[in-house]
């Protein structure tokens, strides 16, 4: 394929002010537009690190700014036959909301050629949650209970601008260079339901669908807590809740079996993972006062929730990165796979289609002047 490199340009108003006048506020004197296009020929795409329902995610550098990325990578014809077109903007909009929380990943530019849509994002390279567990078989409470409560204080945080997550899974849950959380991927995340307000859409993994969203129930912001349930669970045990290899008999048990917890657990454990694997919502931990009842729970007792959110807390374990572009946490299987050479080709596209309208964004923080035509 041809790599076709569409041009977005996107107006970016520069407020220009005299710092030296004895005045009380800044006073904007005039503003200039500045046109700048980003383009996926601004990058050098290094290295696969991910797959997605959709495409690829791989790990970029800027070329003329220099910094690393994660940049995924979308197929329009493939979204457009699996019906993801929504989920996609659903992702993008979410992204744009002008979401900022130290354990979300965040969203630089979004743009797309004729075939092509793109995101490029924080590239977090601690490795999944997942990958970390599967090496470990499980973690020991203290390490569970500092990665839920970043979770949690992510989802209070989307929560607070009535955005569901849904998706929670290992999967989606990454470490940064530092140890602390990021999640990312917001495709499945539904926007505009207050607390207490129910929404009727179905989707998700279902090994940590809560059983409203199974039932095709209305559900709201609660599944996120059953979802933080289920990753708590598996963090602490190794397998997911109500785990069987048949996926129908899995199914089932979300939906009726008696809640297995594994041995040895503290009490306060116990009480969390069954308040938040609660299958009548009202009686669920978080659908009350949402992150507010979890900080509350004696599991968390030796979490000081300001310092967790002021990343003062040290993480339980520190990935030993040597760089920001050091991909020793992502799985190989990832990696080994070749960059498709036509995104390292320099030619640039006609106009894009207009299927994914409106899709092209830069983050109002970014301070790419390189392409600025005045
Ligand atoms: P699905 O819907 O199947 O979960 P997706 O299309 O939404 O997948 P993502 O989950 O966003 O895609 O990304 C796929 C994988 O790529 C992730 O599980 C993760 O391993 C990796 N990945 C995604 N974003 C980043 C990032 N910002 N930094 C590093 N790796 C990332
Ligand atoms: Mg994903």
């Amino acid at each position: 394929m041809l790599f076709c490199g569409h041009v977005q340009y996107l107006v970016l108003p520069l407020y220009l002010y005299y710092k030296h006048l004895y005045i009380s506020c800044y006073l904007p004197l005039f503003s200039v537009i500045v046109l700048i296009r980003v383009k996926p020929s601004d990058f050098d795409y290094l290295k696969v690190i991910g797959k997605g329902s959709f495409g690829k995610v791989l790990l970029a550098r800027h070329r003329k700014q220099g910094g690393y990325y994660a940049v995924k990578i979308l197929d329009k014809q493939m979204i457009i036959k699996r019906k993801g077109q929504r989920h996609v903007m659903v992702e993008r909009n979410v992204l744009l909301k002008g979401l900022n929380h130290p354990f979300l990943v965040g969203l630089h530019f979004s743009f797309q050629t004729p075939k092509t849509l793109y995101f490029v994002l924080d590239f977090v390279n601690g490795g999944e949650l997942f990958y970390h567990l599967q090496r470990e078989g499980s973690f020991p409470e203290p390490r569970a209970a500092f990665y839920a409560a970043e979770i949690a204080a992510a989802l209070g945080y989307l929560h607070s601008l009535s955005i569901v997550y849904r998706d929670l899974k290992p999967e989606n849950i990454l470490l940064d260079g530092q140890g602390h959380v990021m999640l990312t991927d917001f495709g499945l995340c539904k926007e505009g339901v207050a607390v207490g307000g129910i929404t009727h859409t179905f989707c998700g993994t279902p090994e940590y669908l809560a059983p409203e969203v199974l039932l095709g129930q209305p559900y709201s912001l609660a599944v996120d807590w059953w979802g933080l349930g289920a990753v708590l669970f598996e963090m602490l045990s190794g397998l997911p809740p109500f785990y069987s290899r048949s996926r129908l008999e899995m199914l089932e048990n979300i939906l009726y079996s008696p809640l297995r917890l594994p041995s040895g657990l503290s009490e306060g454990a116990i009480a969390l993972l069954k308040g938040l694997l609660e299958r009548n919502i009202s009686r669920r931990l978080g659908q009350r006062l949402d992150v507010e009842e979890l900080k509350e729970h004696c599991f968390f007792a030796s979490i000081n929730w300001d310092d967790l959110v002021a990343r003062k807390v040290r993480p339980p374990f520190i990935p030993k990165v040597t760089g920001p572009d050091d991909v020793c946490y992502i799985a190989p299987e990832f990696w080994l796979q070749p960059v498709p050479a036509s995104l390292n080709e320099r030619v640039e596209a006609a106009a894009a289609s207009v299927t994914f309208p409106e899709f092209s964004y830069m983050n109002p923080a970014e301070n790419v002047v390189a392409e600025a035509v005045l």
